[in-house]
């Protein structure tokens, strides 16, 4: 149906499903990550792993997809990475949250991955530039159906991975984040005003590492929907940045 208020029809929001709600999904307002948060993934970036300030970016609410199926293997990379994170999705938000109200502000979880162009992050990190070419791509974050904190409680600690072709890659404990999640949401909410619809990348523990097309991702986080997402084949010709 043509809506005549817009010169273009406006674009429905990105959404997730709930897991045991059919009839409601997670309408997204906002993606935002956090850069790093497990020290061992941070010595494997040659970085000190610090406890000052998280460092966030974030991706546009459409680069969310369903993490099921195919995920496209996207242009201009020769280097396209998987990092597995535990995701946030906020029902409650504000601007200088107090630890309290951050923790209270999570209404529910899933699994996601923070695809990367890594070779157009080395460049970025190189040039000093910003990252958006790197992380902000299309469908650069597949998730899982969103569990509610109400049905699963707080989560606190628990295995997170990743395997590549039944091969393991990445593997953590949701305790070895160097900021908790009420810790990111404190700080996150210094700089932005936070709002239901918001989702929070946690960051990625050390194993990050290359797919290539047909490679067969599974991955999990204990007490959350299991997500596995064949890599896609390049249908775009390589281009180089210059
Ligand atoms: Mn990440």
């Amino acid at each position: 149906m043509v809506d005549s208020r817009y010169v273009f029809s406006a674009p429905r929001p990105a959404s997730v499903a709930v897991a045991g709600n059919d009839a409601q999904r997670f309408a997204v307002h906002r993606v935002y990550c956090v850069a790093q948060n497990y020290a061992a993934h941070a010595r494997e970036m040659n970085r000190d792993p610090q406890r000052e300030l998280p460092a966030f970016f974030s991706k546009p609410a459409d680069a969310v997809v369903a993490a099921a199926g195919v995920v496209p293997f996207p242009p201009t990379t020769t280097d396209f990475h998987h990092e597995v994170e535990l995701v946030l999705a906020l029902g409650d938000g504000g601007l200088h949250l107090e630890p309290e109200h951050a923790r209270a502000a999570i209404w529910g979880y899933c699994v996601g991955l923070d695809l990367t162009r890594r070779d157009l992050q080395r460049q970025a990190k190189d040039a000093r530039g910003p990252w958006d070419v790197s992380k902000a791509f299309d469908a650069s974050a597949p998730v899982t159906s969103i569990r509610t904190r109400a049905s699963i409680g707080e989560l606190r600690s628990g295995r997170i991975w990743l395997a590549v072709n039944g091969a393991l890659r990445q593997e953590a404990d949701l305790s070895d984040m160097i900021w908790d999640p009420s810790e990111i949401i404190v700080q996150l909410s210094r700089y932005f005003r936070l709002v239901p619809g918001d989702l929070v990348f946690t960051g990625t523990p050390a194993g990050v590492g290359s797919l290539v097309p047909g490679d067969m991702v599974a991955a999990g986080v204990d007490g959350l929907d299991e997500l596995e997402v064949r890599v896609g084949d390049r249908v775009h010709p390589v281009m180089h940045a210059c």
